[in-house]
């Protein structure tokens, strides 16, 4: 973990205490520096998933920056009485890092959903970010990486993103972020909306913190991810309790 944000714990993962505005410089330096980053956005699913599993809670410490991607992380650093600023959501910094990436002639690696996003994908992110090198495309349904790795190195980006869904996004990235010195970040199913194949929440929805639930009236399967919020703040309360001991 870095240490140019403090951090604020939330059920043992530092999540960094900035905001977009002052993350994106500080990834674009690493970027062009060739220094080697590895970016997690996680949301109370996530927060417990690495409760629950310890191999994935250490491979969450590995990461140099974790922000709040969620409304429940930022209702749990409330609780703790150690607000965090705003969301940095993976979507919105994936966006922010093409855009950029387009302007300053970067080169991006794409790994994760669906062929058929990634065949939409490999038509529209040359007309959207114009100036950006796409160094590989790769859908997300393999059983063997080992080409996909060998290629990333062949091409030696400077990013790399996974939208495999975690855990797997996240062990793919500690498995392989030896193999170029770029930024790697995993971006859970933001290629799906990049592709336009899934909406994301109008403004409004977002605005008021309700993003949750327009996803979960569109797509009923997400209801499992929301089951996990009540148990998730009560540990947070219980993390409150035993930080006053
Ligand atoms: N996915 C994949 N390979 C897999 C499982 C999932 O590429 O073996 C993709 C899936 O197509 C989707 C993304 O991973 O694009 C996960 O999206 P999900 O909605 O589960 O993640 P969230 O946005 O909630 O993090």
């Amino acid at each position: 973990m870095q240490t140019i944000f403090p951090t604020v714990n939330v059920l043992d993962v530092p999540f960094v205490k900035t905001t977009a505005a002052e993350l994106l410089p500080v990834l674009q330096d690493r970027i062009i520096n060739h220094t080697n980053t590895f970016v997690v956005t996680a949301n109370p699913e996530i927060v417990m998933y690495a409760h629950n599993h310890s191999a994935y809670h250490g491979l969450l410490h590995t990461a140099d920056f974790i922000t709040p991607d969620g409304v429940g992380i930022l209702d749990g650093a409330k609780i703790l009485k150690q607000p965090l600023p705003e969301r940095i959501t993976g979507y919105d910094t994936l966006e922010a890092l093409l855009s950029w990436g387009s302007e300053s002639h970067r080169s991006a690696y794409f790994v994760g959903a669906k062929p058929a996003v990634i065949d939409a994908l490999a038509k529209i992110l040359p007309e959207r970010f114009p100036g950006l090198t796409i160094a590989g495309l790769h859908d997300g349904y393999f059983t063997d990486d080992t080409a996909i790795v060998q290629d990333i190195q062949a091409k030696q980006p400077d990013m790399v993103f996974t939208a495999l869904g975690f855990p797997k996004q996240e062990e793919f990235i500690q498995a392989h972020r030896h193999v170029t010195n770029g930024l790697w970040m995993g971006v859970g199913g933001s290629f799906d909306v990049l592709a336009g194949m899934v909406d994301r929440a109008p403004k409004f929805w977002q605005t008021h913190h309700l993003e949750w639930f327009y996803r979960t009236v569109k797509e009923p399967k997400r209801l499992k991810r929301i089951a996990v919020i009540p148990q998730y703040l009560r540990l947070v309360r219980q993390q409150v309790k035993q930080q006053r001991r």
